[in-house]
Formats: C-alpha cells, structure tokens, sequence
C-alpha cells in the first residue's frame, strides 16, 4: 500500500504534469493499493487525468469532518464517497498541531467514517518524546481511541514520527520494524474484532531510502509526502515497492 500525502501542494497544471510523469515511470503490476490524497479541490482533475491516462490509482483525502449540515468549512464522509474516493487519512500531525486536533476529535472522526471509505490514521512521537524513550507509550495513547472498536479490514495505520517528517531525518529501518510489530499487537489486542491492520511507514521516504524500509516485514507501505508531488519519484518508489525498480 502506497499512499501520496499531497497536503496544501499542487495546481491543475502541476496535476497534468504529474500524471504524465507517473505514467512514464509506473511498470505495472496490479497487486498494490496505490492511493493519492490530494486538496478536495482537485479531486475531480485528478479523477479525470487518471482515467484519461488508465491509471490504477485510488483517490482519497487529507482528512474529514465528522458529519454533514451546519459546519462551515467542512467536507463529509458522505461528500467524499458521492465523489468515488475510496479512502481518508485522519489524526496527521500536522492536523494534530497546527489544526489543534485531539485523540477525542480522531477519535470521533474514525466513528464517523466507519466503513464508508478506508481510514488511514496517522500516530507518531515528537522529537522530545523520541529523545526521552517515550514513543511506545505516546503511541499507546494515541491507539488507545480504538480501544473496543469495531474496525473494518481496510482500517490501515500510518507510523510517521513527528521529527522524520519532511527532515530527510528517519528512524533505522530495523526500528521501524519494531514500532510497526508493536502497533499491530496493540490494535489486535484492543479493538472488539481484534484486527491486525496494514502498517505504513511515513517520514522522509523518497525512492533513494524507499527499499531499505519495504525489506522490513512489518512495513506494509508508505505514506509520502514531499517525494510524492513529483509523477517520476512516486512511480519509482511503487516500483520499489512492488519489486519492478529496474
Ligand atoms: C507526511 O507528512 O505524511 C510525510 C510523510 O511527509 P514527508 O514524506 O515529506 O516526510
């Protein structure tokens, strides 16, 4: 799984560009989820150009309220399916901090998606709580919002330590294997279907690293934030992924 985190980035010519990059590079092989969340306004481009070049791409989004009606400013789950997406990213940093998002208001967010589309729920520790050995029990806290939930199988979690988050700084891979072992006994062992989801790794991948993190066996993807806005270095790190690079 193989998910594109465009945040506040792109334009309609970016998007064209992009698409025609990622076609020239992608080597197919349709066993691999491969998603893109772009900003709401461009989901329909890029719906368009993905059709227009047959691309096997999933759509999703950034993130999404926790219903439809009187919230100004929102998007709804509801909104996000009448226009095919297939998946939500919840609970990134950047919401968490910049945006003020809490455990309770992720948590409501999860509720509110349940199995409409696919949620994707970012945890990871700031540079502090990584200096301080403190990330098992912030990531414990963080998954404690699943405690009891009913998750449907396409419920996936994203690692991204806070610090490895557009730093070109990251955690060694063989690390990062622990982390993610660590989070599938958690979510086993606390949801009420006791489900072992897909665990991505995000943080600084890019197609030079991408491989050095996928040969662990508890990474099951990346979610890719700067690497992504180019076509060609997305398509080589799906490559990677899928074992094609050439
Ligand atoms: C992200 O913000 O989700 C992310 C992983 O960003 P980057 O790849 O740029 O570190």
């Amino acid at each position: 799984m193989i998910v594109a985190n465009w945040k506040c980035n792109g334009s309609r010519e970016m998007i064209q560009e992009w698409s025609k990059h990622y076609k020239d590079t992608y080597i197919p092989f349709d066993k691999t989820f491969v998603g893109i969340a772009p900003p709401y306004v461009y989901v329909d481009h890029l719906t368009n150009l993905i059709n227009v070049h047959e691309l096997d791409i999933k759509i999703g989004v950034q993130d999404i309220d926790i219903s439809s009606g009187a919230r100004t400013g929102a998007i709804s789950v509801d909104m996000i399916k009448d226009m095919k997406c297939q998946f939500t990213i919840i609970g990134h940093s950047e919401r968490r901090n910049i945006f003020d998002e809490s455990d309770e208001s992720i948590s409501a967010k999860l509720d509110s998606v349940g199995s409409k589309v696919a949620t994707i729920l970012c945890i990871g520790e700031s540079a502090e709580e990584n200096k301080n050995k403190n990330t098992k029990n912030v990531l414990k806290r963080q998954l404690s919002i699943i405690e009891g939930k009913i998750l449907s199988s396409s419920f996936s979690i994203a690692y991204e330590p806070v610090w490895a988050i557009g730093t070109g700084n990251t955690p060694a891979p063989d690390e990062i294997n622990d982390i993610h072992k660590f989070i599938k006994d958690v979510v086993q062992s606390s949801t009420g279907n006791s489900i072992v989801p897909n665990v991505l790794y995000g943080g600084s991948v890019n197609d030079a690293n991408a491989e050095s993190f996928f040969k662990e066996d508890n990474v099951d993807g990346a979610l890719i934030g700067g690497a992504s806005l180019q076509g060609k270095s997305f398509a080589n790190i799906v490559n990677i992924f899928n074992g094609k690079a050439i």
